[in-house]
């Protein structure tokens, strides 16, 4: 397994058309509504605004092309994960608000399975679950833990369910596998087809994309781009970890990169023997974490943190790809799975996901300034984002739906702290999360590096 000859260049790209193939802005429009960025919150958004109001004219503009984002670069989970954690929602919220707030994130996975099939979209929807093992007695606690606090705010195992060793290894043959928990709650998803089928579909309802126009302004009513302005009386900001590019915003959410691998297809028999078999996406217990998942042509897709922060929260293509950290997810997907030592990686890519300072999701529409924006999902954005993206239409539209007076509903994010201390604290954090991994496993006891963390994410308890 090496990844000196892999494609460097995302999986999911290979059977949609990830390129520049739309036309560019023409010079100035009018829209009653623009949405930046042609991603899942903002295609989503564009999509249920048309469904709510098929009269209103919308333009989505893109600086490269649809799926060009986290969202046709990401691990394939559609699964209802909050980034604090289900456990910090209700500490913030309270127990009724939080848990209608789970709910709708349950619904939503559902919904995307639906809508897809229901307008065509072939993206490989499996609702398996979320499978997290644990390899070890202290890992084994976590998932004791994480159960005990899931049923103590009124989760089921039709939620949520502890597994045996047994039980675990047969979901997933990892090595060292001694128990885990399965969540009900999530589907494997090719994000690229998805991505661009959705792009397709609100074409197809009259939305405009264009691509290869990057907006360099934004103010209200209208944004401008190197190829002319759109004035429109609503702006939808869907930028995500992008956002830091726009001007003003450098503090306002951090690009964190991710790295991902994909195998060669795997042979039937390989499959037998590592399970999967409902292409339930997998994680562990680890501090800094990793993400798998079993795509329908049998590829093992595996991906981690661990990738630095970049000075400035600066973006550029070259940061997808790091020798050292795609090297690691090799060396750790050798250890789950010595099995497959034999096959070929045959892509590796990369890219940034969207951090607010407080690690909490925001769906926030200004009626008086016209502007919408909604993303700070962190690494949980693929079926997050489709809620969002539904809020966000209701809420323009102004509409009293269950979903517009969820908790996240006009949330605002206190900055991250100015350069050079961004940089220090967060690649400290980083650092601190794979030493506690290492002293974690060395001595089966929570290591008290893994708490700097709760400075970082918000004061949550959730792994990095
Ligand atoms: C490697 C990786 C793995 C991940 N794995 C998972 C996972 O398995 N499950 C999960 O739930 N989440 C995962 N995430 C996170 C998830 O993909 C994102 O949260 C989600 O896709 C965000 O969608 P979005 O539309 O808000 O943002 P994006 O998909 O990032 O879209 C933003 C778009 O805006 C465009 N844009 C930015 N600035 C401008 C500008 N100035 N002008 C015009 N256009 C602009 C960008 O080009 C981009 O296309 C992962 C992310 C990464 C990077």
């Amino acid at each position: 397994m090496d990844i000196a000859d892999a494609l460097i260049t995302p999986y999911w790209w290979e059977d949609v058309n990830a390129v520049v193939s739309r036309p560019q802005l023409p010079g100035d429009i009018d829209a009653d509504v623009v949405v930046i960025g042609a991603g899942f919150t903002g295609l989503w958004c564009a999509y249920y605004l048309k469904n709510l109001d098929p009269n209103l004219s919308i333009a989505v503009v893109e600086q490269r092309h649809v799926g060009f984002g986290a969202s046709g670069r990401n691990g394939g989970w559609c699964h209802a994960e909050y980034p604090l954690g289900h456990g910090q929602l209700i500490k913030d919220h309270g127990h009724d608000a939080a848990l209608r707030h789970m709910r709708s994130l349950f619904v939503s996975v559902d919904d995307v399975g639906r809508i897809a099939a229901d307008e065509g979209i072939d993206c490989d929807y499996a609702k398996g679950g979320v499978l997290t093992v644990a390899r070890n007695k202290l890992q084994a606690s976590y998932a004791r833990d994480e159960v005990a606090e899931a049923e103590s705010f009124g989760l089921g195992p039709h939620d949520i369910r502890l597994l045996e060793a047994e039980e675990a290894r047969e979901m997933l043959n990892a090595t060292d596998v001694v128990g885990g928990v399965w969540h009900a709650h999530g589907a494997a998803i090719h994000p690229g087809k998805l991505v661009h089928g959705l792009a397709h579909v609100v074409e197809q309802l009259g939305v405009t994309i264009y691509e290869d126009t990057e907006v360099v302004e934004l103010s209200e009513g209208a944004v401008r781009t190197a190829r002319g302005a759109v004035n429109a009386p609503m702006v939808v900001v869907a930028t995500e970890g992008y956002t830091s590019q726009l001007p003003r915003n450098a503090r306002r959410i951090v690009p964190l990169y991710s790295l991902m691998i994909a195998t060669e297809p795997l042979p039937e028999e390989v499959w037998r023997d590592i399970g999967l078999t409902e292409r339930q996406t997998f994680s562990d217990y680890r501090n800094l974490i990793i993400y798998g998942l079993r795509t329908a042509d049998g590829r093992l897709a595996f991906g981690g943190r661990g990738a630095p922060y970049h000075w400035g929260s600066s973006i550029e293509d070259g940061f997808d790809i790091n020798d050292r950290v795609h090297s690691e997810l090799v060396r750790v997907l050798l250890e789950l799975f010595p099995q497959l030592s034999g096959y070929d990686i045959t892509h590796r890519w990369g890219g940034p996901l969207g951090v607010p300072r407080d690690w909490r999701p925001s769906v926030t529409v200004d009626h008086t300034k016209g502007i919408a924006w909604a993303g700070g999902y962190v690494g949980d954005g693929v079926n997050t984002a489709h809620l969002a993206g539904q809020t966000l239409a209701e809420l323009i539209n102004g509409l009293d739906t269950e979903r517009t007076t969820l908790p996240w509903i006009n949330h605002t994010w206190p900055r991250w702290e100015p350069e050079p201390f961004r940089w220090i604290g967060i690649n400290a954090g980083l650092a601190l999360a794979k030493s506690a991994d290492r002293t974690e496993e060395r001595t089966g006891k929570h290591s008290r590096k893994a708490d700097f963390g709760l400075w970082l994410r918000g004061r949550s308890r959730r792994r990095i």
